[in-house]
């Protein structure tokens, strides 16, 4: 049985996951309840499984009313547990559990926050990674260093190119418009800019996208790249430099 993923809207422009695999349903993130159970309604699945990828509100804030709709097991990461909604089991990286196409491996992401998880489930080449490495962006560097973050970029960047990443936030057009502003002129960011302003206009989701096509188009991920360097005035510079002046500047953008 192949891994069957709905996106499911919340809140402003969060996304929360819903995942039925062979062994049952389970959710990613719960930033808001009635979403994601009107959704899990009109599907007629079950979830039994709730797995929070960090601490921040908009990730969390739906799972006591999720819990006991569901009476669901509720995971997520252990370095976050003081954190976190009480959790039925605390996750740390080695923790891979699921069958089939449902096997699931929690990754250490940090940056964003120093706990921050991704669900990667290798079967069914999708990762999970909610405020890491996001479409066309990368998180906030909140709780982390830039080179912490730098490095959770290129673990994510080392996973099979096929694999589908499914980000925590509709944030694409705004990443968007930052990585033209650094690469006006490059071609295959013209291109995926064509094509996320068109799901934009059809009021589609610009998730999941192939890791391929991240490794193309997001300055996060090309920091190690000529073109880049070149368009930040840093030609030679090392990665992880490259990666510190990228994030400021959009954190300033
Ligand atoms: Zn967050
Ligand atoms: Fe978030």
């Amino acid at each position: 049985m192949t891994l069957e993923i709905v996106t499911v809207p919340c809140r402003a422009d969060n996304y929360a996951y819903l995942v039925k695999g062979p062994d049952g349903t389970c959710i990613i993130d719960a930033p808001d309840a009635a979403p994601i159970i009107a959704t899990a309604d009109r599907l007629g699945w079950t979830p039994g499984v709730l797995m929070i990828t960090h601490h921040h509100g908009d990730h969390t804030e739906g799972t006591a009313a999720l819990r006991d709709r569901y009476g669901l097991k509720v995971m997520g990461p252990k370095a976050e547990e003081d954190k976190l909604p009480p959790l039925d089991m605390a996750l740390t990286e080695g923790m891979n559990g699921g069958n089939g196409e449902a096997y699931t491996v929690p990754l250490d992401v940090p940056g964003h926050t120093l706990g921050h998880m991704a669900f990667h489930f290798p079967n069914a080449a999708a990762i999970f990674t909610a405020d890491s490495l996001m479409a066309w962006g990368c998180g906030r560097v909140f709780e982390g260093t830039m080179e912490m973050m730098h490095a959770t970029m290129q673990k994510l960047a080392a996973l099979p190119p096929e694999t589908m990443i499914y980000s925590g936030h509709e944030y694409t057009l705004g990443n968007m418009k930052f990585a033209l502003s650094l690469e006006p002129d490059n071609p295959a960011l013209l291109k995926r800019a064509e094509k996320v302003k068109a799901q934009r206009e059809r009021g589609e989701a610009t998730v999941p996208v192939s890791l391929a096509e991240e490794l193309e188009t997001n300055p996060f991920l090309r920091c190690n790249t000529a073109e880049l360097q070149k368009a930040v005035g840093m030609e030679g510079a090392s990665p992880e430099a490259v990666f510190a002046e990228v994030r400021g500047r959009k954190d300033r953008f």
